[in-house]
């Protein structure tokens, strides 16, 4: 463990296992200087044990920094369930997962991501209450995305701001993806006066935007490329690379996609052509701040000002990158290891 490539010293690695249900989990807890560590628990095929392993070390490891970007009085964890195929984890299974879960004393608190949901983790609050992101029948807050959309409207309204838009009125944003974050993004920026050019693989989000709000369209191969003021990925990740960065035609890039970044170099490949890029976990973190919110029991004011205080977090980041001339995914990972202990 200790010289795996991924690990980076986490507080605590553990495996869960129940035979009678045939759960095999792995449980990381990556910081808890800010607080205990909030992490959905990743369902999937893994290929074998050590990229279950992997993902489990980065993801953790990755909530550290958001959370901390976030001001949260959490830490970062994440636990993933291996399953052998799609649809095998079963109730049984979250309710084992959550028995390991009770043990770590609220050291670990879970929530749904990629292949659990809502559902799932009114198996695991049978056994513990260290759990968040639950539906609101089972008396959660319900889906994030509407606060992780808000979040991004306030971030892509900082950044028009620090290249020199003083209100998004008359902006050209280039919009990528009009799932449930981009779309809830889109309606935000129309309704502030922002001009639109979107895109998605799903036709009849397309036209929902262009009847809504006169929005102009493009294939999804062209969208990074449009000559406009912002670019706002929201689809899948990796989206900025060594084939978009070159070609892109605006002065900032910021939406709600996670991990926007292919490799680390893209970060300062954008500083390099003077296009000021929002960090994805920074202004994406609605999201989490609204679980934290459930689990904290803040009410919607209190959420609201925190996700609104994504605004300053940027400020701060783009200022100390203008100061040091370091690309601001860099600045942010500083700043947020500085927050968790580890400047
Ligand atoms: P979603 O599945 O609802 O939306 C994704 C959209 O992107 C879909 O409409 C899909 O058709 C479209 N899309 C896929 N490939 C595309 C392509 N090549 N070009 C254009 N459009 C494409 O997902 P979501 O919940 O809206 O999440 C979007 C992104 O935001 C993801 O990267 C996710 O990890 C991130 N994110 C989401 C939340 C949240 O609260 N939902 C929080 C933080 C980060």
């Amino acid at each position: 463990m200790f010289h795996h490539p991924s690990f980076d010293d986490h507080e605590r690695v553990l495996h869960a296992t129940d035979a009678a249900s045939g759960l095999k989990a792995i449980i990381a807890i990556h910081n808890t200087v800010r607080g205990p560590a909030l992490g959905g628990c990743r369902v999937w095929t893994y290929d074998d044990d050590d990229a279950a392993l992997t993902d489990a070390l980065r993801l953790s490891r990755g909530m550290s920094y958001k959370s901390a970007m976030a001001d949260l009085p959490l830490g970062g964890g994440k636990s993933v369930m291996i399953v052998p195929e799609r649809g095998a984890a079963t109730p049984a299974m979250f309710e084992a997962l959550g028995r390991a879960i009770e043990d770590l004393s609220g050291k670990y608190i879970v929530a749904e991501d990629v292949g659990s949901s809502p559902r799932d983790l009114a198996f695991v609050k049978r056994h513990t209450r260290h759990v968040t992101g639950l539906a609101p029948e089972d008396g959660g807050v319900g889906d994030p995305s509407p606060t992780t959309a808000y979040g991004c409207f306030i971030g892509v309204a900082a950044t028009a701001r620090a290249v020199g838009f003083p209100s998004l009125e008359g902006v050209h944003v280039a919009l990528q993806g009009l799932g449930n974050v981009g779309y809830g993004l889109a309606a935000h920026l129309a309704r502030a006066g922002a001009r639109l050019t979107v895109a998605d693989i799903a036709a009849e989000r397309v036209r929902q935007a262009e009847a809504e709000w006169g929005a102009a369209s493009v294939p999804v191969d062209e969208i990074a490329t449009v000559a406009a003021d912002i670019f706002s990925p929201n689809a899948l990740g990796a989206g900025l690379n060594a084939d978009t960065i070159p070609r892109l035609q605006v002065r900032a890039v910021a939406g709600g996609a996670n991990n926007q970044l292919a490799t680390p170099a893209d970060d300062d490949a954008l500083r390099m052509r003077g296009i000021l890029y929002a960090p994805d976990y920074v202004i994406n973190a609605g999201g989490v701040i609204k679980m934290a919110g459930e689990y904290y029991r803040w009410d919607d004011a209190e959420v609201a000002r925190r996700v609104e205080g994504i605004a300053d977090r940027l400020g701060e980041i783009f200022t100390e990158a203008d100061r040091t001339g370091r690309p601001t995914g860099e600045v942010a990972d500083r700043l947020a290891e500085a927050r968790f202990g580890r400047g």
